[in-house]
């Protein structure tokens, strides 16, 4: 950063060290740099002047000009508020104040002409204007940059010491007027050009005071495909250099085991997306490099079966591999499914979970370092570091979502050579968010489910027609189904929560009476013995009905369940619901979804219900969730430094994004390490922004 642009912001004409310090606190404004970067929420087009007597109350900011006159303080102390009026030759309003008003009086004078801009609202039957904007209209007319009005976020203690949007604006005006003022750019030529991007300096400026919408609009496409760029390119080189610097395993051939399972053991016909998936995956493992691969699939598109067939290869070529779920139920049904499948195979496969008895726990030990072991299945309790593989060939990460990046690295290290990993996520992501949060994977998608699935059916029932749903549910059961009904779960009122599940469960029993009925319960309080206990007798069909939290959220698979019930479904957010709806539908009967909720509920609530009932499709229901919350409340995104964008929406740029990303492709793919000079520029910014992690202080 040059030097100018790195001076401390108390130094910029009119700051000094008290209004620097607010700037420092409340938006992290620390130098020059800072401020520019400081962006406008919105603009505003002050080219129009309203007649005070064509002010309504439902217009938008307006601004009005007439002569100011009666400035008064009115109330007592704490309670008090700065009163002016504006009179022109239609009429006559009233201007508030309730902060700030010291500086503002004295700023103000009684009979001169000020243009009023602000929002009319009626008071008394009377319209007014609270916190009103004043100008001289001589200082505004010399002004071309008040056109189109650029607004700043400022703190309500910032206005109440005279640091408004105004200000904040003028210290801009100066410092981009400044004739020591440089802003080198940052892309390459031809990607400016091919682009057709505004300069970076003009788009600075432009983006504060545009001389009409139109370059607004080109300013904030320049500046938000940067952004994205530098974020693609950090992560598109990390995906370069690690095909370049770790020489992978080569798992040479397709061998016995797998041809074995593919020809004989297979109990159903691979789809389209799955044959092609294990290709991909195929065709990175015999490559040299080691793989890091991203399996998206919605729920139910049969991962699991890659994920084995995987290992197969691994072990194929005389190297282990292992199997990581986030939770234990989810790691026992994956070692029961992997068991069963390759029951004929001379394969060895454990289980090791937190729950594992010590003494088996040092059993598996040995018999992973000894090699014995072939396929290891687990929680979390397999990257600790007691767990030492002979020579671990593949890794899969299942439901990456609710892993960290830091759990992807330790797996790495499993091995001298780092190991092949697969994650596999059937969170529905928004594109935007996966090509951020996991921009350095190469991805396949399982874009088909497996054939004859009929579609879930969802249905939105109030708590009124609870008896109702019932009804229906008997008449599942006795067709032979079986039933979810899960409650909500949610960390600060555990208490309540497990209060309710355990009414709920009562009164289930209640309604379905034994012998006729067996209705189970699993929630997160119970031994894991006991959850493995009641998985087992519903998965087996000896109970009808399993009360549940969202313990059984990810994952379980027992096809013949086809009704999920989820009580209070406003609690729960949309990829939760959808991971819960995923439950069933997985055999050939139709299922349901019965999603059971208050009346009243918010907005964000009805949407979300509205979205599961109109969709099946993870990815619209991600990009749902995502243009509901925003991205700083998805799984995940904590970590990734997405949520530091200065300028940019993952929600609404998704195609400034998909640009971005390529065109780091490109350049990668012409001149993997910078070197040419033309991209000199890319180059040195790339270098900073390593350094800061922050887009925003590249210069
Ligand atoms: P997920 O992608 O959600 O992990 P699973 O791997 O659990 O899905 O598979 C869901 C169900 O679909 C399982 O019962 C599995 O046996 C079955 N399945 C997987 N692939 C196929 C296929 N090609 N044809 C039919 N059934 C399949
Ligand atoms: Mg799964």
């Amino acid at each position: 950063m040059n030097e100018f642009l790195s001076t401390p912001i108390v130094y910029l004409k009119g700051i000094g060290p008290a209004k620097g310090e607010l700037l420092q606190k409340d938006l992290g404004i620390f130098t020059f740099h800072d401020l520019l970067f400081h962006f406008p929420y919105r603009h505003i087009d002050r080219s129009k002047l309203y007649k005070i007597a064509e002010l309504r109350e439902d217009m938008p900011y307006v601004q009005v000009k007439g002569v100011l006159s009666n400035l008064r303080t009115l109330g007592t102390k704490g309670g008090q508020r700065l009163v002016a009026e504006l009179r022109d030759e239609t009429g006559m309003i009233e201007l508030v104040w309730f902060q700030g008003h010291k500086w503002i009086k004295e700023s103000l004078l009684s009979n001169k002409v000020y243009i009023a801009f602000g929002k009319p609202t009626a008071f008394n039957h009377q319209i007014n204007m609270v916190h009103p904007n004043l100008d001289d209209p001589e200082e505004l007319a010399s002004k071309r940059y008040m056109n189109i009005m650029p607004l700043y976020n400022c703190s309500d203690k910032m206005k109440a010491r005279g640091i408004d949007s105004k200000a904040i604006m003028k210290w801009i005006h100066a410092l981009l007027s400044d004739s020591r003022l440089q802003l080198p750019e940052t892309l390459s030529a031809p990607i400016i050009k091919n682009m057709n991007l505004l300069g970076r300096s003009e788009a600075i400026y432009e983006v504060h005071f545009p001389a009409n919408l139109n370059n607004l609009a080109k300013a904030n496409y320049r500046l938000k495909f940067e952004e994205f760029f530098y974020i693609q390119l950090k992560l598109l080189k990390y995906k370069v250099k690690r095909h370049q610097l770790f020489n992978g395993i080569k798992l040479g051939q397709i061998g016995e085991l797998f041809n074995t399972f593919y020809h004989h053991h297979l109990p159903f016909e691979l789809t389209g997306a799955q044959k092609r998936v294990i290709k991909e995956i195929r065709q990175d493992v015999k490559a040299g490099f080691q793989m890091n691969r991203l399996v998206q699939g919605d729920v139910g598109s049969g991962k699991t079966v890659v994920a084995l067939m995987s290992m197969l290869m691994a072990i194929d070529n005389g190297y282990q591999a292992c199997m990581m779920a986030p939770t234990e139920i989810l790691a026992q049904q994956h070692f029961l499914t992997v068991q069963s499948l390759v029951k004929e195979l001379p394969i060895q496969v454990k289980l090791l979970t937190g729950s594992t008895p010590t003494r088996e726990k040092k059993q598996i030990y040995a018999a992973l370092e000894s090699g014995e072991i072939h396929i290891l299945i687990g929680t979390h309790a397999l990257i600790e570091s007691k767990v030492n593989f002979k020579n671990l060939g593949m890794a899969i990460v299942d439901e990456q979502h609710r892993f960290g990046v830091e759990q992807r690295a330790k797996l790495w290290q499993k091995n001298s050579r780092p190991p092949h990993v697969l994650v596999m996520t059937a969170t529905p992501i928004p594109r935007t968010l996966a090509m951020t949060l996991y921009g350095d994977l190469d991805t396949s998608i399982i874009d088909e489910l497996p054939a004859g699935r009929k579609p879930i059916k969802t249905i939105l029932r109030f708590d009124g027609s609870r008896l109702a749903v019932f009804g229906f549910l008997k008449s599942e059961i006795d067709k032979g189904r079986q039933v979810y009904l899960v409650y909500p779960l949610i960390e600060e009122s555990e208490k309540m929560d497990y209060k309710n599940l355990v009414e709920g469960y009562e009164s289930i029993c209640r309604e379905f009476p034994e012998p006729k009925y067996q209705v189970g319960i699993l929630h997160g309080r119970m031994k894991a013995a006991e959850k493995d206990f009641e998985m087992q007798r519903f998965l087996k069909g000896q109970t009808h009905i399993l009360v549940a939290t969202t313990v059984i959220e990810v994952g379980v698979n027992v096809p013949n369940a086809s009704v999920m019930v989820i009580e209070s479904a406003q609690k729960f957010g949309l990829s939760q619901l959808h991971q819960l709806r995923g439950r069933v539908g997985r055999g050939a009967e139709q299922s349901y979804c019965i999603l059971m909720a208050d009346a009243k509920q918010s907005n964000e609530a009805k949407q979300r219900l509205k979205t599961m009932v109109e969709t099946n499709d993870g990815f619209k229901i991600a990009e749902a969730d995502l243009k509901l919350r925003g991205p700083g409340q998805l799984e995940g995104t904590a970590q990734s430094g997405i949520l530091d964008l200065k300028i940019a929406d993952l929600s609404k740029d998704t195609e400034i994004l998909a640009q971005a990303r390529l065109v780091a492709q490109e350049l990668l793919d012409h001149d993997p390490d910078l070197k040419l000079p033309e991209n000199a520029a890319i180059s040195h910014s790339q270098a900073i922004y390593q350094k800061t992690a922050k887009w925003g202080r590249i210069s």
